[in-house]
This record gives C-alpha cells, sequence and structure tokens, in this order.
C-alpha cells in the first residue's frame, strides 16, 4: 500500500456493537490514525461512503434492495472487505425472520406497512459479495479489530482459529456445563439443576470461552468451527429432552443460512415426529 492506507466502516442492519470495538479502542484510535487514513466512519463523524479505500469494513446484514446496491458499490470502491460481527457474518439474529413469514411480521407490527421496503429475508454479506475475511463475535470486540488490522498493514493476512470452542473452555478448566449441572446459583438456560445446551462444540474458539466460564451455555456468536458435528449435537440437545423446535431455535438462532444446521434441525424434527407418531 503506497502511503497510509485508507480505511472505511460501513453499517448495514445492525445494532451498531461492532463498531464500537473501534470505538473502544479510546486513545489507542488516535495511535491507529496515525497509520491509517479513516474516510468513512459516520459513527466516529467522518462521511465518504464513495470513498475508494484499502481496506472496508462492513458491519450488518443485507437487508433491503438498496442494500444490495451499496454493498456491490462498496466492493468496487475497497480493495478489501471484513466483515465485523455475526449480522455481517450469518445475517445475526435479525436473519431469525428468514424463518418465518416476513410479510406476515410486517403486517402483524408495523400499522402502515406498505412503507416499509425491506427483502423477505435478511442475508450475509457473503451471499452477495467477495469477502475477504470475516471477523466474528455479537459483538467483535477491540483486540480482535487490532490484530486484523495490524496483520493488514504487515501485509499479513488475518487469522481466526477455527478450532472449536470445547477447546478453549477445557483448556481453562472449565466445568462442561453440557455434561454437568451448573452449580447452585449459577445462571442456566434451562434451571439450576439441569446441563445447558451449549454450542460449543461446534462454535469457533476465539472468546475466552466467555459464557461458559459464567455457567451459562454458548449461542455461537463466533461462527461454526471446522469440521463442526451439527447433527451429533442435536441428538445431545435430544437427550437433555429439548424439543424440535427449541434445538431448532438454539441450531439457528445466529446460523440461519448454515445448511448443515437447518439440514440437522430438519432430521431432528422429523425423528421427533416419527417416534411421536408411533
Ligand atoms: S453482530 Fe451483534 S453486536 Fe454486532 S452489530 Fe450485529 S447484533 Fe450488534
Ligand atoms: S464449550 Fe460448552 S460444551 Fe464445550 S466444554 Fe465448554 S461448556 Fe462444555
Ligand atoms: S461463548 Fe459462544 S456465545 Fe458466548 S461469546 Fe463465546 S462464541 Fe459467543
Amino acid at each position: 500500500m503506497m502511503g497510509k492506507p485508507r480505511i472505511a466502516v460501513h453499517k448495514f442492519a445492525s445494532c451498531d456493537g461492532c463498531q464500537l470495538a473501534f470505538l473502544n479502542m479510546g486513545p489507542e484510535l488516535l495511535e491507529l490514525a496515525n497509520h491509517v487514513e479513516i474516510v468513512h466512519f459516520v459513527e466516529a463523524g467522518m462521511v465518504a461512503p464513495d470513498a475508494e479505500v484499502d481496506i472496508a469494513f462492513v458491519e450488518g446484514s443485507v437487508s433491503t434492495e438498496e442494500d444490495i446496491e451499496r454493498i456491490h458499490a462498496i466492493r468496487k470502491l475497497s480493495k478489501q472487505v471484513i466483515t465485523i460481527g455475526a449480522c455481517a457474518g450469518s445475517g445475526g439474529l435479525q436473519a431469525l425472520r428468514n424463518l418465518a413469514d416476513g410479510e406476515q411480521w410486517l403486517n402483524e407490527l408495523y400499522p402502515q406497512p406498505q412503507y416499509i421496503q425491506s427483502l423477505n429475508n435478511t442475508h450475509p454479506v457473503k451471499n452477495y459479495i467477495k469477502v475477504d475475511f470475516e471477523v466474528w463475535g455479537c459483538p467483535v470486540n477491540t483486540e480482535q479489530i487490532k490484530q486484523v488490522v495490524t496483520s493488514l498493514l504487515q501485509g499479513a493476512s488475518p487469522l481466526q482459529s477455527k478450532d472449536k470452542l470445547c477447546l478453549e473452555c477445557k483448556r481453562q478448566q472449565r466445568v462442561c456445563t453440557l455434561v454437568v449441572a451448573p452449580a447452585a446459583g449459577v445462571s442456566s438456560e434451562k434451571n439450576e439443576n439441569q446441563q445447558t445446551a451449549c454450542l460449543g462444540p461446534i462454535t469457533a474458539a476465539g472468546c475466552g470461552a466467555l459464557c461458559p466460564s459464567v455457567g451459562r451455555a454458548c449461542y455461537g456468536c463466533y461462527g461454526l468451527a471446522d469440521n463442526a458435528e451439527s447433527a451429533a449435537l442435536a441428538r445431545r440437545f435430544e437427550g437433555l429432552g429439548l424439543v424440535s423446535k427449541a434445538i431448532a431455535q438454539k441450531l439457528l438462532l445466529f446460523h440461519s443460512h448454515e445448511e448443515a444446521l437447518r439440514q440437522a434441525a430438519e432430521n431432528t424434527a422429523e425423528t421427533q415426529e416419527a417416534s411421536n407418531g408411533q
């Protein structure tokens, strides 16, 4: 890169939480400004959406026709496109509407739905353009952003572990809440006498096993790990007594676009339906 690399931070359908990873750098954001030129970052006051940049960070999912045009334009203007957060990586929580009837929701929630222009489904950025790297989390944190920017400034490709979260959890010598009920007084997704339906076995490591460290189940915000055995985990959740709808909600909370997870959810529903009919 000649001169200071130019950076943009773009927002799509999202809560803005991942952009805060930049603002939360505090004084280090000023230091970063010594090495890069931040040309577009509305939340920080720089507005130049049509500027050509070396790196475009994109937060949020694609949810409108205008979003589709804008994400294609960003791709043309940017040497590298990096998504930040589960919304951009997988559609995020708002992609839950993909599992329902979007039009019905619009009609039920808004008094004048005819003024709402949105796609029936919401999509991860990679459904529309080539993405050079995905930073996962809900939200991503400042350390992840610093690592990515530092790697790129040094001409190296950023890395994210695709090991399973369970490895990170066991390295910290945590008691597995999928196997052993959390101690009384420690929060659990079900109740204090039952194991939690933790997505750690199929989720990528990197967060420090944040949720299991406080007795809560992982809900998958760091994206899928390599070799994720989602069907086997769905069967384990059945063993905990979860009905197929609850299992589907778990598996698809962040990842409704992942075919393997949709398949695992559908298989569980079919198996439970068949055994209920016996
Ligand atoms: S990934 Fe989470 S924190 Fe980031 S923008 Fe989406 S909802 Fe907000
Ligand atoms: S991440 Fe979840 S399933 Fe994996 S070891 Fe930790 S508590 Fe158990
Ligand atoms: S434990 Fe799971 S849900 Fe919690 S922060 Fe880590 S990846 Fe996200």
